[in-house]
């Protein structure tokens, strides 16, 4: 007979949260497999068996998916991060990274009470009170929200900053000023520079002035994201100037929802996407996109006349208008459409202005990121703000099936993680941070519309970010573990050729 006190028991291992069961879809791309979740410290300890250990809470995923959280590479939650910190447009949907500052917009470096278009995309009663980025980055870090932030400084607000008439090239002083306040950002941790060169308070920045602004990146591991300067009819040249950009500062280039507008244009994508695979070889170049036909930003005479349909999201003076059909507010208004458009402004709109057949190709190509472009402060915004991911999930992946699961997961994760070089996230792999979505496959879906867009998705069961659960059956959890994000500092250099 044994003695019992020889039997040397080994220490059950002991977790904060265990997830059992599930099928891991871990962000690579690689097929799925069975097993189990182990975390602790807000970090993945185990990824596989965690046998008979132990833990504070466990959950049985059997019969769902859990995959990384999802990472938001196109967002202007810039403000929405300090007003609802519990960030539900995007934990609701998996989210548990959101990169902002985009499209050129970013909340600082900027004080000021009144900001022209589109920086009033950020809501603009107040929002602009950060005098230099390491402010802004500070106020991040003192007020947590529900997701990671990686912050990225825009054009459009230096040269608000900057410049007392924007509707002319930058002056050599202008240009040093911005480029200090770029060198500021850069130490603060931003992730790079973004341009807006369509919007009005950059188009007539010449690409010789980006070029000089994005100098203090160089060196730097900086990504210079670019919302084109044209998204119709001269969209190549647009690219070309993009990468020429990339290519003076070294600073890999991504393309900001990448589409193309305009009737004229549909049909286009294939010509756009073998541009990508031509230049990907000469400069590191990616673009990210969203899973609509329908665009939205301010309201603008030029972009409703390329639309099939144009629908109000916000009007300063007419705010009964949101949700309204243009042609039915200028009726009401006893207006032609163009002074119609005057008479609301400020405002934004959603423009039916997009092939679904080229949709589907950028979607689908194997360089797409993922990015909502969601307009948090709209009073009737783009269903891309609370639907994105599902919609993805949903419709894309399962229903039209345009790519594998773990294709869809990968780019929403993985792929954005390498691409801005976000540690130890997008992947579940033991000593990664806990950020993670259970989701069911078979029903998860976007549900909001453009009739009705406030509306969490359908099939998304709970939300990790750094090993706190912020998203449950349908509700926020009120938790705030989001983290701000630095540039990571390890940067190969980038080296491109061709042009
Ligand atoms: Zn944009």
């Amino acid at each position: 007979m044994a003695d019992a006190s020889l039997v040397m028991d080994m220490p059950l291992k002991h977790f904060d949260l265990v997830f059992r069961n599930g099928t891991i879809v871990d962000g690579t791309g690689n097929s799925r497999f069975g097993g189990d979740l182990g975390i602790r410290n807000g970090r993945l300890e185990a990824v596989g068996d965690v046998g008979a250990a132990q833990a504070a809470s466990e959950f049985d995923l059997k019969g769902k998916i859990v995959s990384p959280g999802f990472i938001d590479v196109h967002t202007h939650d810039d403000q929405l991060l300090f007003v609802s910190p519990e960030m539900s447009p995007k934990v609701s949907q998996g989210v548990t990274t959101v990169l902002t500052g985009l499209c050129g917009i970013s909340l600082a470096p900027l004080i000021s009470n009144s900001v022209p278009p589109p920086l009033n995309l950020l809501d603009a009663g107040g929002a602009y009170r950060f005098g230099s980025f390491h402010e802004f980055m500070a106020a991040l870090e003192t007020h947590p929200s529900a997701v990671n932030v990686l912050p990225f400084v825009g054009h459009c607000t230096l040269r608000v900053a900057t410049m007392d008439d924007v509707r002319r090239p930058a002056r050599p002083d202008e240009i040093h000023r911005m480029q200090k306040m770029v060198g500021e950002a850069m130490a603060a941790g931003a992730g790079g520079v973004s341009t807006g060169l369509a919007y009005r308070p950059a188009a007539n920045s010449t690409t010789d002035e980006v070029i000089e602004i994005c100098r203090p990146m160089a060196g730097t591991g900086g990504v210079y994201l670019t919302h084109l300067r044209d998204e119709g009819g001269r969209i190549l040249d647009s690219l070309d100037e993009a990468m020429r950009i990339g290519q003076a500062v070294g600073a890999k280039v991504v393309i900001s929802h990448l589409k193309v507008i305009g009737t004229a244009n549909h049909g286009r994508s294939a010509e756009i996407l073998s541009w990508f695979d031509r230049s990907g070889k000469c400069h590191p170049m990616a673009y990210d996109c969203y899973p609509y036909h329908a665009t939205s930003t301010i309201l603008v005479a030029d972009r409703a006349t390329e639309s099939s349909r144009v629908m109000i999201t916000w009007s300063e003076p007419h705010p009964e208008f949101a949700g309204w059909d243009l042609s039915q507010a200028a009726e009401k208004l006893r207006l032609p459409v163009e002074a119609a458009v005057e008479r609301l402004q400020p405002a934004g709109a959603v423009y039916f202005a997009l092939a679904e057949e080229d949709v589907v190709n950028i979607l689908r190509h194997e360089g797409g990121m993922i990015g909502s472009d969601g307009l948090p402060h709209d009073k009737a915004p783009h269903p891309r703000l609370w639907g994105t991911f599902p919609r993805v999930l949903g419709h894309y992946c399962r229903e039209q099936k345009l790519f594998p699961l773990e294709t869809a997961v990968r780019k929403m994760t993985g792929l954005a993680a390498d691409c801005y070089r976000i540690k130890e996230r997008g992947l579940l792999k033991p000593g990664f941070w806990a950020d993670l979505v259970v989701f069911d496959e078979q029903t998860v879906a976007d549900s909001a519309t453009y009739d009705n867009p406030i509306q969490a998705a359908r099939g998304i069961d709970l939300v990790v970010v750094n090993g706190e659960i912020v998203w449950r059956d349908g509700c926020p959890s009120g938790r705030r573990p989001g983290r701000l994000l630095r540039r990571s500092s390890f940067q190969p250099p980038v080296t491109g050729g061709c042009l």
